[in-house]
C-alpha cells in the first residue's frame, strides 16, 4: 500500500463523537512507551503525525487520522500506566472499552508488544478480553532492533507458548523497528489484504 495522504482529524473520548463510521478502521494500542507513535509515523511516513497524541492532554484520547481517504487509523490511549491512580485509570479503561465495543467500523486492532519483554499480564488480559468480545486483532512486536534475531525468535516463541494456554494459536503477528524502518511493508500489505476482502 502506498500512503498517498495521511491527515489528523480529531481527538475525543467518546465513541459517538468519532468521525462518521463510513470507512474501515484500524486501531493501534499498547502500553505507554511501547513505540506506538513511532510506529504510526513510520507506517504513514509522516515524521510527527502521531505527535498530537503525545502532546499534553491528548495521550488519553482517541485520535483519528484518515489515510488515503480510504481508511481511518486510530491511535488509542496507552494503557498500563503503573503509577496512575485508580480513578483516572478506570476512566481510561472505560474510554478504551467503550470505543472498542461501540465502534461499528472497527476492522482490526493492532496490539503492540515490546519485543524485549517477557509476556506481561496486562497485555495478555487485554487480548483475552478482545477475544471474548470477538474483536479481531493482531500483534506487533516492536523495537526489534534492540535485540538479536535469536533473542527475538526466542521471545516470540515464549509469547506463543503463553498464548497457547488460552488460545488455540497465536493471532497474526508482525515484527517492527521504527528506527530501522522494518516491518512496514508487511503491516501495510496485511492492511491492504483486509481492505480488499
Ligand atoms: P508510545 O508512547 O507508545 O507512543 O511510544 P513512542 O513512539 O513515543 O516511543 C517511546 C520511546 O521508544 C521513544 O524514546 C522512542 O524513540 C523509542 N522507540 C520507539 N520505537 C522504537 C524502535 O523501533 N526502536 C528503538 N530502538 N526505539 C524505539
Amino acid at each position: 500500500m502506498n500512503i498517498k495522504s495521511a491527515e489528523f482529524l480529531m481527538s475525543n473520548s467518546k465513541v459517538h463523537l468519532c468521525p462518521e463510521p463510513n470507512l474501515p478502521e484500524f486501531a493501534f494500542i499498547g502500553r505507554s512507551n511501547v513505540g506506538k507513535s513511532s510506529l504510526i509515523n513510520m507506517l504513514t511516513e509522516r515524521k510527527s503525525l502521531a505527535k498530537t497524541s503525545s502532546t499534553p492532554g491528548k495521550t488519553q484520547l482517541i485520535n483519528h487520522f484518515i489515510i488515503n481517504d480510504e481508511w481511518y487509523l486510530v491511535d488509542l490511549p496507552g494503557y498500563g500506566y503503573a503509577k496512575m491512580p485508580e480513578k483516572p485509570r478506570k476512566k481510561l479503561k472505560a474510554i478504551i472499552e467503550n470505543y472498542i465495543l461501540g465502534r461499528e467500523n472497527l476492522t482490526n486492532i493492532f496490539v503492540l508488544i515490546d519485543s524485549r519483554h517477557s509476556p506481561q499480564q496486562i497485555d495478555l488480559e487485554f487480548m483475552e478480553w478482545l477475544g471474548e468480545s470477538q474483536i479481531p486483532f493482531s500483534i506487533i512486536f516492536t523495537k526489534t532492533d534492540k535485540l538479536s534475531k535469536g533473542a527475538l525468535l526466542k521471545n516470540i516463541e515464549t509469547y506463543r507458548q503463553e498464548m497457547l494456554k488460552v488460545w488455540e494459536d497465536m493471532p497474526p503477528y508482525f515484527t517492527s523497528s521504527s528506527t530501522k524502518r522494518e516491518g512496514r511493508d508487511e503491516i501495510l500489505d496485511y492492511l491492504d489484504t483486509i481492505l480488499k476482502q
